[in-house]
This record gives structure tokens, sequence and C-alpha cells, in this order.
């Protein structure tokens, strides 16, 4: 195992203001590392030349790539474009400049939407490129595999210690609630506050509920990200997840006891359920010695608080 100690290093987290980058520089704050950040407006990540004056006056030591246009199962579906080339722009734009820069560390990080629609449960890291991709997130995820790959060769060809860790489904602070472009749980935690608080009967939910799916929270993919960053070397990326899942309409209901709300579900089956199952194989986090702590029952607790305490600065949140 490589190692690579943090100590005095200059760490550049791309996508800081987001939900996993804002985690990142949490986790960071507590190791003695400085942690580069851009002012918002200077670095547009989709440009080239933005990006590589960026990195040239900087100079980092390491780069974490937490910067992508992400969105729920809508947004992805809807705006393929924008998925397709921002990732792809934000990733070869850091990766490529990165290099150029002598910049030889670098986490980039993806998504378990890589993986195929139909690919074995739990799946393993190797189950990447056997088949078909579900097609509600396939510019995303054709985005993130392009990632990995250039991870994997630059490190090829150049020699670069660039990895790749691909996060489960997120939630957490700092997580987005629009209704419009948002993933599930952020979104079931507005619908079930509203009807609670408007007291309504019934909360729609998309889909027919049997859809299941892995939630980490975004303080712990941190963590995993940091522990990443400081002890694995190797071109094969790595799952990190919870190894366990839950359905749509079990979040739900998890959601409304945390919220206190008594009503039903409505299953809206017009809108579609995406994949049928989205559960990560952690084993290889496992025996490199990590795993997820936070138990989602208390992680949607204190996500709740969160958006409690923030909803009125949220946008699209009334
Ligand atoms: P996915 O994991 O890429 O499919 O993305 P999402 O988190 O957006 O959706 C996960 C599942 O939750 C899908 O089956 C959705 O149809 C379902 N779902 C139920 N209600 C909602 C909702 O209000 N918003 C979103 N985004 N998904 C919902």
């Amino acid at each position: 195992m490589a190692g690579f100690d943090l100590k005095g290093k200059r760490i550049w987290v791309a996508g800081d203001r987001g939900m996993v980058g804002s985690a990142v520089v949490r986790r960071l704050a507590t190791e003695s590392c400085e942690i580069v950040t851009a002012v918002r407006g200077r670095v547009d990540l989709r440009r080239q030349d933005s990006v590589e004056r960026f990195i040239a006056d900087e100079k980092p030591d390491a780069i974490v790539v937490a910067a992508a246009k992400v969105g729920g199962i809508l947004a992805n579906d809807t705006r393929p474009a924008e998925f397709l080339y921002d990732n792809l722009m934000i990733e070869a734009n850091i990766i490529h400049a990165a290099h150029q820069n002598d910049v030889n560390r670098l986490v980039f990080l993806g998504s378990s939407c890589i993986y195929p629609k139909f690919a074995p449960q739990p799946m393993t890291e190797d189950a990447l490129l056997t088949g078909p991709l579900e097609s509600t997130n396939e510019w995303y995820a054709i985005a993130k595999i392009a990632g990995i790959k250039l991870c994997q060769a630059y490190r090829k060809q150049y020699g670069r210690d660039y990895v790749s860790a691909m996060p489960t489904n997120l939630y957490g602070p700092n997580d987005n609630f629009d209704l419009q472009s948002s993933h599930v749980l952020p979104a079931l935690m507005v619908k079930i506050h509203d009807a609670h608080a408007s007291g309504a009967p019934t909360v729609p939910v998309w889909g027919t509920g049997t859809p299941r799916r892995e939630f980490l929270h975004v303080d712990d993919c941190a963590d995993g990200i940091v522990f990443i960053m400081k002890s694995y070397s190797g071109a094969e990326h790595l799952n990190l997840g919870t190894g366990v899942d839950v359905s749509i309409r079990e979040l739900a209901e998890s959601i409304a006891r945390t919220v206190g709300y008594r009503g039903e579900f409505v299953f809206d089956t017009s809108k579609p359920d995406g994949t049928p199952r989205k559960l990560m194989n952690v084993d290889r986090m496992k025996a490199l010695g990590w795993q997820a702590r936070i138990p989602l029952d208390d992680g949607i607790r204190t996500t709740y608080q969160w958006f409690l305490e923030n909803r009125r600065a949220l946008r699209g949140v009334a």
C-alpha cells in the first residue's frame, strides 16, 4: 500500500460548495493539511484554460474531484446533454491539468450508477462494463465511467497515482432539496414535511415504491474518501457504500417516522422506477480497513434537523 501522508499537503477540493465537497472540506479540517478551494466564480471547471490556470497558480499536492453535475432520476432523464457534457469536461480538464502540473495524487468520485442495470447484487467493482446501463442515467454514468478510465490511463501511461471511488446514493447536509432535480431521500423529506405541516392525508411517491436503494451519509462518504486518499493506490476503482439497502417504500416510512407524519403514500407509476436494485458490495473497502458508521435512521434524523434549520435558504423549498 502506497500511503500518502496528508501532513503539510495542499489539497484542492474541487466542488467544495456541493454536498460531497463540503463534507470532504469538513473532514479534511481535522487533518493537518492545507485545504485549497476556489473563490466562487474564479474557476469554470468546464473550461480547460480556467482549470489549467487555477492548478498552475495554486500548485496543490493532491486533488479531490468532488465537482460534478448531479441530479435525480428526472433531471438525468430530461437534461442528458448537460449531464454528459458538463461531467466529461469537468473531469477531463481537472485530470489532464493535474498531470500537466505534476500533481501526482488525485481521488476521482463517480457513482454507483456506472454499473449495468441488471448487474448481480450486491454489485462488485468488476461488474463495470459487463452489460447495458440504466437508461434514465446513462449520460451521467458514461461520463463517470470515462473518469475512471482517465485515472487508469494517466496511471498506465504516466505513472500518475490517480484513484477512483464510487459512492452509492448519498444524502446529508447541503443536499439538493429541489423537487424537480433532487434525489429520492431529500425529495421525500420535503414532501413528507410539507404534508405533515399542511395536514395533507397523502404524499405522492414516484414509481412503484419497490426499487431498492442503498444510502450513505455524506460524512461517512467524506471519511471514506480521506481514507482512500491516505491509503489506497491502485488502478481499480473502489465502491463506497454501506452494503445495506431499503425499498423506496421503507425509506418513505422511515422519513415519515422521523417527521411524525401518519398519512398514506400514493405511488405515481407514471414516473420511472429506474434500476430495480442498486446495492454495493463493499468487501474491498472493508478489507482495506474502512466501513460506514452512520445508521440510516440516525442519518435521516440529523439530516431532517439540518433541513429544518436551513430550509428557508434552500433553492426550490418554500
Ligand atoms: P436513482 O437512484 O438514480 O434512480 O435516482 P433517484 O434517487 O432520483 O430515485 C430513486 C428511486 O426513488 C426511483 O425509483 C424514483 O422513482 C423513486 N422516487 C420516489 N419518489 C421520488 C421523488 O419524489 N423524487 C425522486 N427523485 N425519486 C423518487
